[in-house]
């Protein structure tokens, strides 16, 4: 573990967060900047950089990442409205953590990607 990463040192509790949710393969913080009512971080607990080092060994990591985003998203009240879950890879697409990690936003009329 990368102990200049920012989400390692949550995950390590070396820097504070509300952690909302965690388990063996992943765990839950709200975004410190949100973009819209809701803004969670869906993170995997063992540091991983890029979707480029994806191998089978990841594959429960993947689901379990995508089942907490689906369960949260049920706690916080949005499932039915809707939700959206958003992966940055790299320089165009912003990203800022290179520890791979889905964004939840919701609780409003997101703008359309298309
Ligand atoms: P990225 O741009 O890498 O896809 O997303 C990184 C996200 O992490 C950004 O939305 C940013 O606001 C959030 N972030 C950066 N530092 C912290 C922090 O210390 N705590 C939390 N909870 N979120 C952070
Ligand atoms: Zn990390």
């Amino acid at each position: 573990m990368s102990v200049e990463c920012i989400f390692c040192n949550i995950k390590n509790k070396q820097i504070p967060s509300d952690i909302l949710f965690e388990d063996d393969y992943c765990f839950v913080i709200n975004d410190i900047n949100p973009v819209a009512p809701v803004h969670l971080l869906v993170v995997p607990n063992n540091h991983f950089t890029y979707l480029d080092n994806l191998t089978d060994d990841f594959a429960p990591v993947i689901f379990k990442m995508f089942e907490a985003a689906k369960n949260m998203a049920f706690s916080k009240g949005v499932s039915e409205s809707g939700y959206r879950l958003v992966i940055n890879q790299k320089s165009d697409a912003g990203q800022e953590i290179p520890h791979l990690h889905l964004h939840l936003t919701a609780g409003t009329k997101l703008k359309s990607l298309g």
